[in-house]
């Protein structure tokens, strides 16, 4: 079994700790590890280090600073197969899943690598005779992040390379259900050689994360993760008068026009739906067919959802993984009960699933909830796993004004060959996230991972120029030097 330390000022410690939650291995059920869940005093160690090792990193030169980045990135890929297969033994989803998330995590990695060129300031000479203005980018300070379980690589990533390369130092809190990735990553970054304290790793739950609200050190946090911790997290720690952004859940509309290439919107949706066992937070969860969409989707998508190969993520072949837990099944199994109680029918019923071989493992089929009414519960509830719940309208504008009536806007997609429609669609719809034609519309490392309404607390998102914006703080410096004094120069 892995033992699961904390990354302090450059050491690896155990925490005198008597709580630890068990790491299973959501396949075979087998538990892997145990998560220490460190008490504030270790917040309390992490911050001091990163406020010892702020001054001389954000002294450091910004070219000089990506240079760890570009070491940490080559050896995220020299190390891939590695994390991806961790990834997999922690948190069910299949091996290539596995590496498609940390492509993301290695394209962040690249993008902070600009920070000399995205972090400049601005000058204009001479707003009035002999007064210039500047716009410089200082460091925030120290600042964390606080990570879910679903992509144990990718979603600290979204963060961490702005961070440390905008000249903050770091802590970031990995989910205490899969802390062996972010173990092994930090293994890398040891390697790389930061100073020490510059980045910082403890795990923990409730407790560590309290204390990082609370810290008076840590000046900014982001944190990804569900809707009413969000926005727990936003309103403490903005209280105590940080700057923060709070990720949170999801309930994805897919809308489906007649005119939809119709192979493609089933497949498509169906990946969107059952990959990744349907956690993500960007994955489909309602499907609302428009019109005559509905003769040929309903039936193709129970298909499809029905030929789903389940089994071990590292098993060749395997098309979906296993839920992250048994408290997961049992959630996601209740939840499918409801929307059969509120008057959705269940053509295909991922319930009671048991694959063979991996009998303790923690499997639901991929399911469909078909006629899911309108405002029923089920309807509003996030399940986070493999259930795709069915509906159908007869107009786009009723599909568009459905979605709109949901509490989340994390991302809404769109099936159809109408560029006017598609148009429509983008314009009017309430979502961070859009996809035409398309089914997870993850968006690249050079753009923001927005999100809207309940899935998101904040103002600045992760990646991109707004994880710059929210990891440096721009000072205005108005300087007036008289002609008199500059003439004998
Ligand atoms: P979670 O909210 O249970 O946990 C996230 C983090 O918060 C963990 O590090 C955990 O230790 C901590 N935490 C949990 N309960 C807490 C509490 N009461 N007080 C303080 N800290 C607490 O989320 P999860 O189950 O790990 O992840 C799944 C959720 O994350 C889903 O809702 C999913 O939609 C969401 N998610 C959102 C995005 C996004 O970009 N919007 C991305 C990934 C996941």
């Amino acid at each position: 079994m892995e033992k699961i330390l904390n990354y302090i000022n450059g050491e690896w410690l155990a925490p005198a700790v008597s709580d630890y939650v068990d790491v299973i291995n959501p396949a075979t059920g087998e538990v892997v590890a145990r998560t220490p869940l460190s008490p504030a005093s270790v917040i309390e160690a992490a911050a001091q280090a990163a406020a010892d090792a702020l001054p001389a990193w954000r002294r450091k030169p910004v070219n000089e600073r990506v240079q760890y980045l570009f070491k940490l990135r080559d050896l995220l890929k020299a190390n891939n197969d590695e994390i991806a297969r961790t990834i997999t033994n922690e948190c069910g989803k299949t091996f290539e899943e596995a590496k498609a998330e940390m492509v993301r995590a290695i394209e962040n990695v690249e993008v902070a690598c600009g920070m000399p060129m995205m972090s400049k300031g601005d000058i204009a000479e001479d707003i009035a005779t002999g007064i210039d203005e500047l716009m410089i980018r200082q460091p925030v300070g120290v600042c964390a992040t606080i990570a879910p379980f679903n992509f144990p690589g990718m979603i600290p990533f979204w963060y961490l390379p702005y961070a440390l390369a905008a000249g903050n130092t770091y802590i970031i809190k990995p989910s205490e259900k899969v802390p062996m990735t972010m173990q092994l990553i930090f293994k890398l970054i040891e390697q790389v050689g930061f100073p020490k304290g510059v980045v910082n790793m403890v795990n923990g739950s409730k407790e560590a994360v309290d204390a990082i609200l609370d810290h008076p050190v840590i000046r900014a946090i982001t944190f990804v993760g569900s809707s009413n911790v969000a926005k727990y997290v936003y309103s403490r720690a903005a209280a105590n008068g940080k700057r923060v952004q709070a990720q949170g859940g999801a309930k994805n509309p897919v809308v489906v026009l007649p005119d939809a290439d119709m192979d493609m919107a089933v497949n498509i949706i169906a990946d969107s739906a059952f990959g990744c066992a349907g956690q993500r937070c960007l994955a489909v969860s309602w499907a609302v067919t428009v019109g005559e969409a509905r003769n040929y989707f309903n039936e193709a998508i129970c298909d499809v959802a029905a030929s789903r190969k389940v089994g071990y993520g590292l098993d060749s072949g395997v098309q979906m993984g296993a839920v992250i837990n048994q408290a997961s099944v049992q959630r996601i199994e209740q939840l499918i009960g409801l929307g059969a109680s509120e008057g959705a029918s269940v053509p295909v019923d991922g319930r009671g699933t048991v694959i063979p071989g991996y009998e303790k493992g923690s499997f639901v089929r991929p399911t469909i909830l078909m006629d899911m009414q309108p405002g029923s519960e089920i309807w509003k509830t996030e399940i986070f796993g493999p259930v795709l719940g069915v509906m159908h309208v007869d107009s786009i504008d009723e599909a568009i004004a459905l979605a709109n009536s949901q509490a989340y806007g994390n991302q809404a997609s769109l099936f159809t060959s109408s560029g006017a429609a598609a148009r429509k669609f983008r314009y009017e719809v309430e979502a961070g996230n859009i996809g035409i034609n398309i089914g997870v519309a993850a968006p690249m490392a050079f753009f923001p991972f927005s999100g809207w309404k309940e899935s998101f607390y904040g103002d600045m998102h992760g990646q991109g120029m707004d994880a710059v914006e929210f990891f440096t703080q721009k000072k205005v410096v108005v300087e007036r030097w008289p002609k008199e004094w500059t003439r004998k120069f």
